[in-house]
């Protein structure tokens, strides 16, 4: 567990700021307040609490530029794709505030005598402990739907992301948020562990690896809490003809390198038949070649840093270590000749059971091309994973791409397109990627009391 939260810029290693962690009795006393909100927000109509997040997305499309630089600034996100980052948190509290609370609306059933329906209540205080990878989006999937169910949310944020995790806080007491219904809290591990135990706390949210994930869904058993968990991924995109290749290569190069490469529903594996694989991987090289790296914050930049300096030399280990067992280099392969926390764009080949690459998720901007001879392997191959997050599937036969989608076993598969994430669809994932729902009608089943009210 880190000592301090620290915005270190991960362009050149410079520490910007650092915060001190807070333990004991002060975090004690911010769950107490988080517990005192819950008793108003509560009572007040999820309509009232729509309009509170309704009005931090305005707020957060007035602070666009200031939200987008930080989090350039403090993962390394390339500033255009920051400014999208804003644009999708923004869509998603916009879209519970006003859509949210009619997921509230008590639900009939049908029985024949009398009288009986599901009552949708808030359960309390919930901890979410969030990834620096989408400072502003994972947090608000989390805080956006919860808040508008009458839950009150504590955040534990990435050790490296303080600044954006303080401006956030900010933005939903300046929307109106009494005092206590979205709280920053600046902990270590050990204290995410204890605070999951406080009598207050309800449930537990975690974005972010399997370690952590195991660690939080651990200490939320041990006290019969419950949990949700959205983990890693390696995301198989399948490509059965060579009909669109252009536009094909094109989604394969946006989904891998999306976000420096560093997301769960980033596409991993490239499962290609034979009849387009030598196309696919050289219009993958081509593109790969022409990216310019340089300072996120430029917009002329097309290739950021890694997060941190750990995260690149990771990178770089698990690639040699994969290429040591055999593996073939198409390009790239170690860091590049570049100050930060720079990984080459690399894609490998050749890789087979046993290997590194092959089984662990690779979080940055190298792929691993696999050739098939047909659908059948194209699907043994991509559900040969302890993970199972999204995927998607190209074809110009959209029936027969859904016919393949649909024994991909994963919590997501899109068709013709890279897996993504939009305000009304649910997302998350099964296997080692974790359990539960969040965003949707789904997501806002999670950390709710399903009531039943019978009368007769
Ligand atoms: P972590 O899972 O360590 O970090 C995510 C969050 O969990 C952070 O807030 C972190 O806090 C917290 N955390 C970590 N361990 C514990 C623990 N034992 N108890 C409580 N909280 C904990 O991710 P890393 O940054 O270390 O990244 C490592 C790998 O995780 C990546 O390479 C990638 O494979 C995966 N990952 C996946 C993400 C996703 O979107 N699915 C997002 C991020 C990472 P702190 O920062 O203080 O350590």
């Amino acid at each position: 567990s880190k000592q301090t939260f620290a915005t270190v810029n991960p362009y050149n290693g410079e520490t910007v700021a650092e915060y001190p962690m807070i333990e004991g009795a002060e975090v004690d006393a911010r769950v107490d307040g988080a517990h005192r909100a819950f008793g108003t927000w509560r009572e007040r109509t999820a309509e009232e609490r729509g309009a509170v997040v309704g009005r931090a997305a305005e707020l957060m499309r007035d602070r666009k530029e200031e939200l987008a630089g930080l989090i350039t600034l403090e993962m390394g996100k390339l500033i255009g794709e920051s400014r999208g980052e804003v644009d999708l948190a923004a869509s998603i509290l916009a879209y519970y505030g006003e859509k949210g609370p009619g997921f509230t609306k008590p639900e009939p059933l049908d029985v024949g005598e009398g009288e009986a329906y599901i009552k949708h209540e808030p359960v309390g205080v919930l901890l979410g402990v969030m990834p620096w990878n989408f400072p502003l989006y994972q947090v608000v999937r989390f805080a956006g739907p919860n808040l508008v169910l009458g839950n009150t949310v504590m955040v534990k944020h990435a050790a490296n992301c303080p600044q954006s995790a303080l401006a956030l806080e900010k933005l939903f007491v300046d929307a109106g948020a009494p005092e206590g219904a979205y709280t920053n809290l600046f902990m270590n591990h050990d204290e995410v562990a204890r605070v999951i135990g406080s009598p207050h706390v309800r449930g537990a949210s975690l974005t972010g690896s399997e370690r952590a994930g195991s660690a939080l869904a651990e200490a939320a058993g041990r006290n019969m809490k419950k949990s949700l968990l959205e983990l890693g991924g390696s995301d198989a995109f399948i490509v059965l003809d060579a009909e669109n290749l252009d536009r094909t290569v094109g989604a394969a190069v946006a989904a891998r390198l999306g976000n420096t490469g560093q997301s769960c529903v980033a596409a991993k594996r490239f499962i290609v038949l034979d009849e387009a694989y030598d196309a696919f991987v050289e219009g993958m090289r081509a593109a790969f070649a022409r990216l310019v790296p340089g300072d996120p914050a430029a917009e002329t930049t097309t290739l950021g840093p890694l997060s941190t300096e750990k995260a690149a030399a990771d990178l770089v280990r698990q690639i040699q270590d994969t290429v040591d067992q055999g593996a073939t280099v198409v390009i790239g392969g170690g860091r590049l000749d570049h100050p930060g926390a720079f990984v080459e764009p690399t894609i490998l080949a050749d890789v087979a059971p046993g290997m590194r690459a092959y089984a662990e998720e690779l979080f940055g901007p190298a792929a691993v091309v696999y050739r098939v001879a047909d659908e059948d392997e194209a699907v043994a191959l991509a559900n040969d994973s302890e993970f199972g997050l999204g995927g998607s599937v190209f074809c110009a036969d959209v029936e027969r791409a859904r016919k393949v989608a649909e024994r991909v076993e994963t919590g997501m598969i899109w068709v013709n397109h890279p897996t993504g994430t939009q305000p009304d669809l649910p997302f998350g994932g099964i296997k080692r990627s974790g359990y539960g729902r969040e965003l949707s009608a789904l997501g806002m089943r999670e950390f709710v009391n399903q009531k039943l009210v019978r009368v007769l």
